[in-house]
């Protein structure tokens, strides 16, 4: 059998492959363990060898965007972690008819990335994503946004592989974005994504563009080491709202802690461990559980061993 522990059974990639990489460099939470393997493919062909590779000796995948929402366990993943952060970093307009402008972006792509873009092209649509720290394909995953505009109203279709390496375009209306989530078949991977903008002048998106930053600036920590809201809102009120009326705002335990500035984030303060948070979320369920009788959902993706 082959040893998919070392170099040699990775040959064919063309990409690069990483062993026992710790996964905090890969993560905005800054924590968590190493990944037995990294492959950071470098386009359709590449990562479908790579899956083929996963197939034949049954490994563990996880795919990674740009690790903003997720929390991995302390003893890292057994298994291969794949990012297309390397790859699929491709822009291009599609079509222009009247303002309409169809672009097709790759997954790799980074928001802030696909923003500026937008900035300079005077390209509309995307404002409401600034300051939105992951990539094309987790925001389609994730739905990422705002209350009311979210990544999903752009989107025309994806670009998918499934886990036999063959690829498929879905139409938006199959897609089901809701609230943080959209409907795609079990273990695909976002290859691209075309989303529908609209022609307007540069200085109207940076307008626009800019009013959106500030106002995340002023009620996020948006250089804090964390991943983004931790709990979903429920739909009787906003989770940071209930966490502060239960009094656990900036509490601490070992190194993280309820953001200050808002109490949906749990910040990494330099030591954390995963173990750290996940006891941390379980608190503030329970509590809030306790004193509002609301079960607060998580947003945060999460991958442990553990289970
Ligand atoms: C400071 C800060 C502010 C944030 N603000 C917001 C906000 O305002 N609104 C908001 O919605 N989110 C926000 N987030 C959360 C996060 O940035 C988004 O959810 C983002 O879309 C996640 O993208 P990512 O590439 O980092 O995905 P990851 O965290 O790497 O992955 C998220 C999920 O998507 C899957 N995935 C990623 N890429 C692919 C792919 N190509 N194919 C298939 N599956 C894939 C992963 O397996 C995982 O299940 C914030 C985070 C931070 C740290």
């Amino acid at each position: 059998m082959l040893d998919w522990h070392a170099p040699a059974a990775w040959q064919e990639i063309r990409g690069e492959v990483r062993f026992h990489e710790p996964l905090r460099a890969h993560t905005s939470f800054r924590l968590g363990g190493p990944a037995d393997v990294l492959a950071l493919p470098r386009d359709t062909g590449d990562l479908q060898n790579v899956l083929a590779l996963v197939r034949q000796e049954q490994i563990p995948l996880y795919v990674l965007g740009r690790g903003t929402n997720l929390l991995v366990g302390d003893s890292g993943f057994r298994g291969l972690v794949v990012s297309l952060k390397e790859g699929f970093r491709e822009v291009e307009i599609l079509q222009e008819e009247g303002d309409h402008c169809q672009l097709r972006c790759g997954a790799g792509v980074r928001l802030a990335s696909l923003i500026g873009y937008s900035l300079r092209e005077g390209l509309s649509g995307l404002e409401f994503a600034v300051g939105i720290p992951g990539s094309v394909g987790g925001a389609v995953v994730m739905n990422a946004g705002l209350k009311k505009q979210t990544i999903g109203q752009l989107v025309d279709w994806v670009l998918l592989m499934d886990r036999q390496g063959r690829v498929s375009r879905i139409e938006r209306a199959k897609l089901c974005f809701a609230y943080r989530c959209c409907h795609l078949p079990p273990g695909s991977i976002v290859l691209s994504v075309a989303l529908a903008l609209r022609r307007c002048t540069p200085p109207d998106v940076q307008r626009k563009t800019r009013a959106f930053f500030l106002q995340k600036r002023s009620v996020q920590p948006v250089t804090a080491w964390s991943a983004g809201c931790i709990f979903k809102n429920p739909s009787q009120d906003t989770a940071g709202r209930l966490i502060e009326s239960v009094g656990l705002k900036g509490y601490r335990l070992g190194g993280s802690r309820v953001s200050e500035m808002h109490a949906n984030f749990i910040v990494n303060e330099g030591q954390a461990t995963a173990r750290d948070v996940l006891e941390l979320i379980s608190l503030i369920q329970k509590k809030v559980y306790l004193v509002k009788g609301i079960w607060l959902e998580r947003e945060v993706e999460t991958l442990l061993e553990e289970g």
